[in-house]
């Protein structure tokens, strides 16, 4: 059989630990018997990033930018522990929010759905896509504890040293806690930018929630933002794909998600984003089952699973004892790669395949047959629990049915 030619390289990032051992099977399993992978390679593995003082991390978020789509394996982020462990020269950052600031993207998760694996809420019958603004808010913030009598304000001095100031509390003896946060008016607009984009390539709703009533300046001015940018630039295009932007309070959102049969994104502020994905992810299952994609709002994508490196799995592979580690988020972040690439450079061939390869992957788990952690929440009676290779080989035996 002839293998499928690609055009644009796609920009591969591999990883650490278990999920470093997964992509290499997948690729020799799923990938290069079929198609003629045509990859620029970036080893984000900590010892590599720790060789080139963490410049391959920014070598790879530029390519990314060059070439439109880059697909990555989980990556350790460095704590004491791996410094040690590594002997790193110092703690790098994390690959994942050095990649971020580079794109300027905002992240979309995305579970994948299986028949014999029920969502906790039972009228979700599809996706629901978190998309986290992932700047400022309380993960930059200043914070004060008060125990003493006094008052709090809100200064902002401008350029000419004009103050204006605000009335935060008046303290009394009895104290309390204060805090500052913000917010940058191009974060937002990038972030309103990258969900329209993302809800027209998906061809889904795009769902936004903020606390506009309450905080009339701040939360109004995300609402506004959206607003505005959705009027002028994406009205039509949303016309035209039949798909909504709808707003509303975030609280009024929670509600209608809840009840919803899902398959809206769902744009998040920063804290809300941090709390509903971690909720999604649990009720729709496992966290081995999502798959996160970051979109630039220039339109520049970046494939990847959700999970982390899997750590506890490496260490027994590296003892040889057998491991059931599932690949499925990292299988969907290569499908969706080259699902993307095949689309940018018009190759229906590579389109089909990876939706193939998508099918196979969940017939594969429908059909009885996944790895440990989705053994344990199925309410399918007669299942086989299978190897980290072994799940692979038989995504392999399906798809080949296919072909
Ligand atoms: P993790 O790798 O996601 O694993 C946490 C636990 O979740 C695992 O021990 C395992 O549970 C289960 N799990 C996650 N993915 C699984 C899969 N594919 N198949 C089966 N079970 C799975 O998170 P972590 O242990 O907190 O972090 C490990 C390393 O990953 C850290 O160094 C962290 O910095 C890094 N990390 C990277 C990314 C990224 O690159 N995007 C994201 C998060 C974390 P059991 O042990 O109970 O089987
Ligand atoms: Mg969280």
């Amino acid at each position: 059989m002839d293998r499928i030619s690609m055009k644009t390289p796609l920009v591969e990032m591999d990883g650490d630990e278990m999920t470093r051992i997964l992509w290499q099977m997948i690729k020799d399993e799923l990938l290069t018997p079929y198609i003629d992978l045509k990859t620029e390679y970036y080893d984000l593995g900590l010892r590599y990033r720790n060789e080139t003082d963490d410049r391959v991390t920014v070598d790879s978020a530029n390519a990314t930018k060059k070439y439109g789509v880059a697909v990555k394996c989980a990556t350790i982020t460095p704590n004491a522990a791996r410094v040690e462990e590594y002997d790193l020269k110092k703690m790098w950052k994390s690959p994942n929010g050095t990649i971020r600031s580079i794109l300027n993207g905002t992240v979309f998760r995305t579970p994948i759905i299986v028949k014999g694996i029920v969502p906790c809420v039972r009228n979700w019958k599809e996706p629901i896509t978190i998309a986290r603004h992932a700047y400022g808010d309380i993960y930059s913030n200043s914070e004060m504890k008060i125990d003493e009598k006094g008052k709090a304000e809100l200064i902002f001095t401008d350029a000419d040293g004009n103050e204006r100031r605000s009335l935060i509390h008046e303290f009394d003896e009895n104290g309390g806690v204060i805090q500052g946060i913000h917010n940058v008016t191009p974060s937002i607009e990038s972030f309103a930018r990258s969900c329209f984009n993302y809800a027209l390539d998906q061809k889904k709703d795009l769902w936004f929630g903020a606390k506009d009533t309450i905080s009339k300046s701040y939360d109004h001015h995300f609402k506004d933002i959206f607003n505005e940018i959705f009027e002028k630039e994406y009205k039509n295009k949303f016309e035209e794909s039949g798909i909504e932007y709808f707003y509303s309070l975030i609280d009024d959102i929670v509600a209608r998600v809840m009840k919803s049969k899902g398959g809206m994104i769902w744009a998040c502020k920063n804290y809300d984003g941090d709390v509903m994905s971690d909720m999604i992810s649990s009720a729709f299952g496992s966290l081995a089952m999502m798959t996160s994609v970051l979109v630039s709002p220039s339109g520049v994508y970046e494939y990847e699973a959700a999970h982390g490196t899997v750590q506890r799995h490496y260490y027994k592979h590296l003892k040889g004892e057998e491991t059931s580690t599932n690949s499925v988020a990292t299988i969907f972040a290569w499908t969706g790669a080259l699902k993307k690439r095949g689309e940018l450079d018009d190759i229906p061939e590579l389109i089909k395949f990876a939706k193939k390869l998508e099918q196979s992957t969940i017939q594969t788990i429908e059909s009885g047959y996944m790895t440990k952690d989705l053994a344990m929440i199925t309410e399918m009676d007669e299942i086989v629990t299978l190897s980290s290779l072994d799940f692979i080989k038989a995504v392999r035996k399906t798809l080949e049915t296919y072909i």
